[in-house]
């Protein structure tokens, strides 16, 4: 912000500074200008006053002229005065034939015409006219009255007209004369033309023009008369109504003065003297000094400009791509995968995960590394052109596909599967050959309103499955609430729960001998006394902390209590064997034969009072593994059952091989046993089953008393179920056995 702020102002100093400069000249400019329109200006009003001046002495100088009241004085009328001819009007025409030598080139006609309208004498460009030419309607002309009403010693001079005899526009001068009884007028005519003046050639124009029409009447720059030429910049000139003034005038410098109104001017005239337009002036006030200057502050803007804006495209680029493959990252894919989460559409993501990269990296470099990255972008983009692939970090990538439909999660699948496809063709990065595994979870936006996190998370989910189960794509299921917010605050809760003193409670349930009624021990079965939600069965935890490892922590507290409790009764001497569940990953901890024994040896309880439950299916996760943990605990005097016997896949000749002491039938079988053929074929083979393996055969989840009866024909050994107890608190449990004969250690030896 601070480089942009200093750039901005250096550029915004640099503008004005030629800004400045260029308005100093062109003020400059305008100055010279203005004072050389003055300049002309005045010339051109020189030589209108000149000629006004000129036509008051030329009037002074006929009015004094004696030819004229000699000719009047002299007897006779006129017209024979004119037919004889002779000295008297020789000299007239002399006189009228001298104003024009007076002023050659300017004055083409003078007459002297009586008061009658009729002609006495005229003569035009120095030749006289013949006595049979004068005219005899002088009167008809616009001068002739307002001469004679003006009076004598004083001058009319007439408005613009085209002479009759000179054809040339002029004005008119004209003056009475007065003798022997006789009144007379002298006239002369003035070509306008010689008004004009020199055209200077720097496109400074001096124009005359009439206040009346708004004509121009001469200007500098043209031959001849304008005349009726209009000029709408004199119509503003006139409106304004003053005499003289500098000012702007349609993109031009204008000066004008208007002419002092003097009596017997018929003419009401401006002078008006403007420059060239501005158009062309400013360029010209543009010093090249400052053009130069103009020039390399637009240059740097343009430079500047273009820079920033390559800049700021860099910044974004950065923001929102990966440098290493070029496509986007995590932040622009999750805004790319926001817009397509708007309400009333949807999407699905595929998470692809690259197995084996670390150990590329590992064991060739990082170099190879990014190359085997941009190797893997490539196809993955070439795979799918038309949909946002990201890089999400590290070997992750990421891909967005639009739709919300369940046909869209297919395609999605279908998808991952080609991308599966392309990935498992080897890479060959500087000339070394690798193939890679990879894992893709996809997520849809099944519900709406789901937030781009979410989608992201339920992807990962499933990756991780994909993952876990090497089943290379898996597709994330919203009934698996895994994930939820709900599911990871209760693992916070149940983590803080293991490391309390009271919120892990265990009840215990009886198992029955059913040959003697005797009890033959106690399950050991969990509960959660949770601050906020009460008390908790195992169903709603117990699966959730087995995908973490917080199910070691709980189990160790089981143990510990189930042990303690054990050891508690066997001080009342009451021995009852106790019962506790393990699970999957307990049975992946090559620890915990250790643990139990140091527990039992801290507690002082003899190894033949505690019991392990665990399942099929944990057993057959990881076989060898188990078995050597198993080996461990048995021989160290522990028995073992296999809980929820009918519901996994064991094989028979592997459980062979398990070192167990106690099958317990699953209750979902025990329970129709009553109804169901099938379950009681089940029961009757499990029990038959375990008594060739050598094993006692307990049956779970016994509700009735028609239940105890046809178990105990069928010769299973133990019952444990509602039927004797619900699963209860230790004093529940002890008050239950005080009824009950108690547990012969003999005949479970036996
Ligand atoms: P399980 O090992 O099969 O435990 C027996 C379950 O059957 C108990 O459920 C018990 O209440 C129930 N049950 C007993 N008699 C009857 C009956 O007559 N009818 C019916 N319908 N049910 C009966 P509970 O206590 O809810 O425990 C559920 C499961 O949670 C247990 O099944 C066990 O797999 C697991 N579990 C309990 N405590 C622990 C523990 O400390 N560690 C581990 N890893 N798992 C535990
Ligand atoms: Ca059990
Ligand atoms: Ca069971």
């Amino acid at each position: 912000v601070a480089r942009a702020g200093a750039l901005l102002t250096g550029l915004l100093v640099l503008m004005l500074s030629v800004l400045s400069s260029v308005v100093t000249a062109r003020d400059k400019q305008l100055a010279a200008q203005d004072s050389q329109l003055g300049i002309v200006l005045g010339q051109q009003l020189g030589i209108l006053e000149s000629y006004f001046e000129r036509a008051r002495t030329i009037d002074a100088l006929l009015a004094a002229n004696p030819v004229f009241t000699d000719f009047y004085r002299a007897p006779g009328t006129n017209d024979a005065k004119i037919r004889a001819g002779g000295p008297l009007i020789d000299r007239v025409n002399e006189a009228l034939a001298y104003l024009e030598e007076l002023y050659p080139g300017r004055i083409g006609e003078a007459c002297f015409i009586d008061s009658s309208g009729a002609e006495i004498a005229r003569v035009v460009d120095g030749v006289r006219a013949a006595p049979a030419d004068l005219s005899q309607d002088e009167d008809a002309n616009p001068f002739f009255a307002p001469t004679l009403a003006f009076g004598e010693g004083r001058v009319y001079q007439a408005k613009m007209y085209k002479s009759p005899d000179t054809h040339n526009e002029v004005i008119s001068n004209s003056t009475v004369i007065t003798a022997g009884g006789h009144t007379g007028i002298v006239h002369y005519e003035i070509a306008l033309d010689t008004f004009r003046m020199t055209d200077s050639g720097n496109g400074v124009a001096a124009s005359i023009v009439d206040a009346d029409t708004g004509h121009t009447i001469l200007d500098s720059r043209t031959q001849g008369i304008a005349g009726a030429t209009t000029d709408q910049s004199w119509a503003t000139m006139i409106q304004r109504g003053l005499a003289a003034e500098v000012t702007t005038v349609q993109d031009r410098r204008v000066a004008y003065r208007r002419l002092p109104v003097t009596d017997g001017n018929a003419n009401n005239w401006y002078v008006a003297v403007s420059a060239p337009q501005f158009g062309l002036g400013w360029t010209r006030g543009l010093g090249v000094k400052s053009l130069a200057l103009l020039a390399a502050a637009l240059l740097t803007i343009i430079v500047s400009g273009a820079s920033w804006v390559g800049h700021l495209r860099s910044v974004r680029r950065l923001a929102s791509y990966d440098p290493l493959t070029g496509l986007p990252n995590r932040t622009l894919f999750t805004q790319r995968l926001q817009a397509a989460l708007r309400p009333g559409r949807g999407a699905a993501v595929l998470l692809i995960d690259l197995e084996r990269f670390k150990e590329v990296n590992d064991a060739l470099g990082y170099r190879y590394g990014d190359q085997l990255l941009q190797q893997v972008a490539r196809r993955l983009t070439a795979e799918l052109p038309a949909t946002t692939v990201a890089r999400l970090g590290g070997d992750d990538f990421a891909v967005l596909l639009p739709g919300r439909h369940g046909d869209d999660v297919r395609t999605a699948e279908a998808a991952a599967d080609q991308i599966l496809a392309v990935l498992h063709r080897t890479f060959t990065v500087e000339g070394t050959g690798m193939d890679l595994e990879a894992s893709i979870g996809v997520a849809w936006s099944a519900e709406p309103g789901l937030s781009a996190e979410a989608l992201l998370r339920h992807a990962d989910a499933a990756m991780n499955r994909a993952k876990e189960h090497h089943t290379g794509r898996e597709t994330y299921d919203p009934t698996d609430e895994q994930h939820s917010p709900h599911r990871l605050q209760l693992l916070g809760d149940l983590r803080r729960a293991i490391e309390s003193e009271d919120q892990i409670l265990v009840h215990y349930q009886p198992k029955v001998d059913l040959e003697t009624g005797r009890a033959a021990g106690v399950e050991a079965l969990v509960r959660w006394e949770h601050p906020e939600q009460g008390c908790l069965m195992p169903d709603t935890f117990i699966p959730l902390a087995e995908n973490t490892t917080l199910i070691r922590g709980l189990t160790a507290r089981v143990l510990d209590i189930a042990v303690r409790q054990a050891k508690c009764w066997l001080d009342q001497g009451r021995p009852v064997p106790v019962a506790v569940n393990l699970s999957t990953r307990c049975l992946l901890d090559a620890t915990l034969p250790d643990h139990v024994f140091d527990l039992l040896t801290s507690v002082g309880l003899p190894t033949s009072l505690l019991e392990l439950e665990i399942t099929e299916s944990t057993a057959m996760a990881d076989p060898d593994r188990a078995r050597s943990i198993l080996h461990a605990l048995h021989e160290g005097g522990i028995r073992l059952s296999i809980d929820d016997f009918g519901t996994g896949h064991s094989s028979m000749a592997y459980l062979q091989q398990l070192p167990v002491d106690e099958l317990k039938i699953d209750r979902s079988f025990v329970a129709q046993m009553i109804d169901s053929e099938g379950s009681a074929v089940l029961v009757r083979t499990a029990i038959t089953l375990g008594h060739n393996l050598g094993l006692l055969v307990v049956a779970e989840g016994v509700e009735t008393a028609d239940m105890v009866a046809a178990l105990r024909d069928l010769g299973c050994d133990i019952a444990q179920g509602y039927h004797y107890s619900r699963p209860v608190s230790a004093p529940d449990v002890e008050r239950w056995l005080a009824n009950c004969p108690g547990y012969d250690p003999a005949r479970r030896a036996a």
